[in-house]
């Protein structure tokens, strides 16, 4: 099983993040024991000071799958969900300044929270999906699939042109702007559309 997870997918996040937009998505990975199930609670970790949220649209690849043309890409995930990407963004900093991998600010133990899943066929339009993050009951984010660069379909299908997708795969698609800091003690909670996915307590 792996993670891959797009980054700069929104172009309101990349703009606060002082980044350029790329013509090709950004793609990186996360372990599988980066992971956090059944709303279990993210253990702030002593390597870091500033770990943000990024409440980002998940998708659940459903069969193996290769140079998988884009308008294909529809066949390969049928269930949908929400994730939080955490990110240690002083290690990034430090990471982007050298010129070296993001690898251990992503990829760390409770990075990658993640929802139960619903059939896409829940929906009306998955390219007009709404999601949000609220922290301690307030909101920060909110996206719309609308909103995004590349979308799940070009994702689905550029990945699959360098790495095989197989049945379980995990693709996080990328936050909408609003990401910032938490803190020990905080509750995220991640929604789509009306309903409360994941949550997520910091301890
Ligand atoms: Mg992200």
């Amino acid at each position: 099983m792996k993670i891959i997870c797009v980054g700069r997918n929104y172009s309101e996040h990349i703009h606060e993040m002082n980044n350029v937009a790329s013509e090709e998505p950004v793609i990186f990975f996360k372990p599988e024991t980066a992971l956090l199930k059944n709303n279990a609670p993210f253990y702030y970790p002593s390597f870091s000071k500033d770990v943000h949220y990024e409440a980002e649209l998940v998708i659940r690849i459903n069969r193996e799958g290769k140079n998988i043309e884009e308008r294909f890409s529809h066949k390969y995930y049928d269930e949908l969900g929400v994730g939080i990407d955490f990110t240690a963004r002083d290690l990034q900093k430090k990471a982007q300044e050298k010129g070296l991998p993001w690898a251990l600010a992503k990829g760390f133990n409770g990075s990658a929270p993640i929802s139960g899943f619903v059939p896409k066929s829940k929906f009306e339009d998955i390219y007009a999906l709404n999601f949000s993050l609220k922290q301690n009951g307030e909101l920060k984010q909110h996206g719309n699939s609308s909103m995004m660069i590349h979308s799940i379909d070009k994702i689905v299908s550029y990945i699959s042109k360098f790495i095989t997708l197989k049945n379980g795969d995990y693709i996080y698609t990328g936050t909408p702007s609003g990401v910032g800091p938490v803190k020990i003690g905080d509750l995220l909670e991640v929604f789509l559309e009306k309903e409360k996915m994941l949550e997520c307590a910091v301890k």
